[in-house]
């Protein structure tokens, strides 16, 4: 009897020493093992503090190592408290939510609001009980609309060609500002003169067939004010040349410069080499002039004055702006591009000289445009020579008027020694003509701009 007394205490013993041993283990084993997810999960929010108004939604990524477990998402003013999203036994990896803010009522405290958010995982982390992360931000409401005031306008614009508008704006927290002209033309304003006023040159893409021109600012609670702006818009039909390819030209010209560009599949038909060159590598060729010139340069504009360009001294033109080219071989019809610029023609390797002060940006051999030079002056004008010769400004160089940066010649996809001139503003081929005039600049453009400084002045 005793021994067996002695036995189930002994037995009692063990049990506990077992229960002791498992837990400690067990533990030790949590504290241990590699694969438990000990990190909190994160949250990926852009901001240090959120601006709120009208349909305003905002993007929350969830993401855990392990599984988010639960999430929940509130704001509140330190009193109330509105749910915006909740979710128990997720188990995903990572979550994606675009969460949209509610109508706040007349009693919930805005100048203490914040947005908390609550994320948890599946770790069996912290006694299975998983990590959490809470992020808190501030948010700001915001209801109202930004206010744009129009001050002075081109009054007409014409299909290919520039305008400009000057107005002001009142938006503390601007998250974006554009001219839209539709059609996907938009155009970035710079300030001008003083205080709140901005302005923007603009053009009418002559591939685009109609625009309707507006202002538009966003604020950063996505308030968005779209104003337009009312231009007498003067439609323009542009001329339709029909160029007949001739076999000199395909077998001299086109193969020549295909296999200088070389261009591949190396061996294939004269055409196929044509529609090749005017149609992939003219859009090739294009974009990367115009990603060069793109940026105004200037953070603000306070006085502007522009001389006409006269790039060579005598000229002729030779190819207008505008043209729609349809090309054809033995009577069909085989390709077609639009001419950006003006083609003019003079002495062999003439002079070009800059008719404006302006700062290089670009020189290279590009393609179809063959050696070139884009200069750039202000509020996002530049100025593209091609087909040159020789050059004698580079990149980085500043450049005077009158001073001599190239020679004409016949490089790239030029048939005979002639000049091709294009205006690009902000990244579009402008209706060159119009800027050769110095009656038009003064009248459409610094006319307008000295207009608004005077009438911001009144004020
Ligand atoms: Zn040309």
């Amino acid at each position: 009897m005793r021994s067996s007394h002695y036995t189930r205490r002994n037995n009692n013993k063990g049990v506990m020493l077992i229960a002791i041993v498992s837990l400690v283990s067990l533990i030790i084993f949590f504290f241990t093992m590699s694969d438990v997810d000990r990190s909190p999960p994160s949250i990926a929010l852009k901001y240090n503090e959120i601006y709120v108004g009208k349909n305003k939604h905002i993007k929350i990524k969830l993401k855990d190592n392990a599984h988010i477990k639960n999430y929940k998402i509130t704001i509140t003013d330190g009193n109330d408290e509105i749910v915006l999203a909740e979710e128990e036994n997720v188990l995903e990896k990572k979550i994606i939510l675009n969460v949209k803010f509610p109508k706040v009522d007349l009693f919930f405290k805005k100048d203490n609001a914040i947005l908390l958010v609550e994320a948890k995982d599946s770790s069996l982390w912290n006694f299975f009980m998983g990590n959490k992360t809470t992020r808190e931000i501030p948010l700001i409401f915001d209801d109202t609309l930004p206010e744009i005031r129009i001050i002075s306008k081109s009054k007409s614009i014409r299909m290919g060609g520039s305008g400009v508008v000057v107005f002001s704006l009142k938006e503390d927290n601007i998250e974006d500002l554009y001219i839209n002209l539709g059609g996907g033309l938009k155009f970035y304003p710079i300030k001008f003169h003083k205080d709140n006023n901005y302005v923007s040159l603009m053009v009418w893409d002559v591939k685009v067939n109609n625009i309707s021109p507006t202002i538009v600012a966003i604020d950063k609670a996505g308030n968005e004010a779209i104003v337009p702006i009312i231009m007498n818009k003067k439609f323009s039909s542009y001329k339709k040349s029909k160029i007949k390819l001739s076999n000199n030209f395909l077998n001299k010209k086109i193969t020549n410069l295909y296999r200088n560009l070389d261009l591949k599949p190396e061996e294939s038909d004269k055409i196929e080499k044509f529609i090749n060159i005017n149609e992939k590598q003219r859009k090739l060729n294009s974009t990367l002039i115009l990603a060069n010139a793109t940026k105004i340069k200037e953070n603000m504009i306070n006085s502007f004055s522009l001389n006409s360009f006269t790039p060579l001294r005598r000229y002729a033109t030779v190819g207008s702006f505008g043209v729609f080219r349809e090309f054809s071989y033995r009577k069909l019809k085989v390709s077609e591009s639009y001419h950006l610029g003006i083609d003019i023609a003079s002495i062999r390797n003439d002079n070009i000289k800059t008719s404006n002060s302006g700062e290089v940006v670009f020189t290279d051999e590009v393609g179809i445009y063959g050696k070139s030079i884009i200069l750039y002056h202000q509020l996002g004008i530049y100025s593209l020579y091609s087909h040159l010769s020789e050059l004698f400004a580079y990149k980085g160089n500043k450049v005077q008027k009158g001073d001599i940066i190239a020679k004409t010649g016949q490089t790239g996809l030029a048939m005979g020694d002639h000049l091709h001139f294009s205006i690009i503003i902000q990244g579009v081929f402008a209706r060159p003509n119009e800027w050769l005039s110095q009656e038009w600049i003064d009248n459409n453009i610094i006319a307008i701009l000295d207009n608004a400084k005077y009438l911001i002045d009144q004020n």
